[in-house]
């Protein structure tokens, strides 16, 4: 791995040029991750918590229209979309959101291969940034990350002191966005960092991944679901904030007799008409049988089928949860 020092001046100067460039770049915010347009507003703040939603929106948007359709007397005409392929560079990605396009790139690459998302993320430019706080929602060890973590990230930056970032570059990628600027990096101090790296304080891992992918295996019809399914609301906010959740519906929107357009949008497997089928019959009609398949989908089905679990320790969902439901806690605590 290739270390470099760059100042926080120069790292402005390389954000600068990339808006110049008529590029996107984004960066995180309290709310969200925000397009910006004026380099001031950024924030490099590594003892800020995750913001309160994931960059997801910007590779698997919240709705988009995937083919337009006129329908003719005896046929159908199918008119394609053009796809958003701008490049983006994300600035100041916390550890748990950066490597979250690696675990949804499985699911968006399975049975079929999602146009849309392969060439947002294809045109990402993750720059990662260290995490040195943490509160009680966060579990990033427990699942095979860490604050210090450059899964995911092209380029990883680590305050060495208050004017300067060691930037690790990780990927060609990386590599290929850096090599313009050469001019900014100045040779690395890989000891020196290594100090502040373990300094960092990581939070106590909680749970043994496998012993809660066995459980979870033994344990479908614990009563343990029906105790959180009399408590969750089944609001799916915990979905649509997560960084790694990406269910969708597909809709057709008629805006005529002859015209409409095909939808892609967000969904959420909390919501009791997520599995409703045409017939009437709901296999998950209770919240009970949807808390579990989150939690099972998450620890043992996506392990199965991916090898990897699809949850990067976030804690956004149990942050933001109206009546307190904490993911980490329910995991943690499945076998007492
Ligand atoms: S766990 Fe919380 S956020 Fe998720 S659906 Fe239930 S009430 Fe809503
Ligand atoms: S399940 Fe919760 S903690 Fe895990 S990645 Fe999603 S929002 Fe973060």
């Amino acid at each position: 791995m290739d270390e470099k020092i760059i100042s926080k001046e120069d790292l402005m100067k390389i954000c600068r040029d990339v808006i110049d460039k008529g590029h996107t770049l984004l960066a995180p915010g309290t709310a969200e991750y925000v397009s910006v347009s004026d380099v001031s507003v950024i924030r490099l703040d590594p003892s800020a918590l995750p913001s309160k939603s994931s960059f997801k929106t910007y590779a698997f948007p919240k709705t988009e229209p995937v083919l337009y359709y006129k329908r003719g007397k005896n046929d159908v005409q199918l008119i394609d979309v053009n796809i958003d392929g701008k490049n983006t560079v994300i600035i100041g990605a916390k550890p748990c959101d950066a490597n979250s396009l690696n675990i949804m790139r499985h699911l968006f690459n399975w049975d079929y291969s999602d146009e849309f998302f392969n060439l947002r993320e294809k045109h990402f430019i993750i720059i990662g940034l260290m995490c040195s706080h943490y509160d009680e929602y966060c579990f990033c060890t427990s699942v095979g990350s860490s604050p210090v973590s450059e899964k995911g990230s092209d380029i990883f930056l680590i305050p060495v002191d208050e004017n300067n970032f060691a930037m690790r570059i990780v990927t060609e990628k990386g590599k290929e966005f850096i090599e313009p600027y050469a001019e900014y990096l100045k040779s690395g101090d890989e000891t020196r960092t290594k100090q502040v790296t373990e300094k960092v304080k990581l939070p106590e891992v909680a749970f043994d991944n496998k012993e809660v992918y066995e459980w979870l295996g033994e344990n479908f019809e614990s009563p343990k679901w029906e105790g959180i399914g009399n408590i969750c609301l089944s609001c799916a906010q915990c979905a649509f904030v997560c960084p790694v959740c990406h269910c969708f519906d597909i809709v057709d929107e008629d805006y005529s007799y002859t015209e409409g357009r095909r939808m892609k949008n967000w969904d959420g497997c909390q919501f009791g008409n997520f599995t409703l089928h045409a017939s009437g019959h709901n296999p998950r009609d209770i919240q009970s049988k949807r808390y579990r398949q989150r939690v099972n989908h998450k620890f043992r089905y996506y392990v199965d089928k991916f090898g990897e679990i699809l949850c990067t320790g976030c804690g956004r969902c149990s942050r933001g949860c109206p009546v307190s439901i904490d993911i980490k806690e329910i995991v943690a605590n499945c076998k007492d």
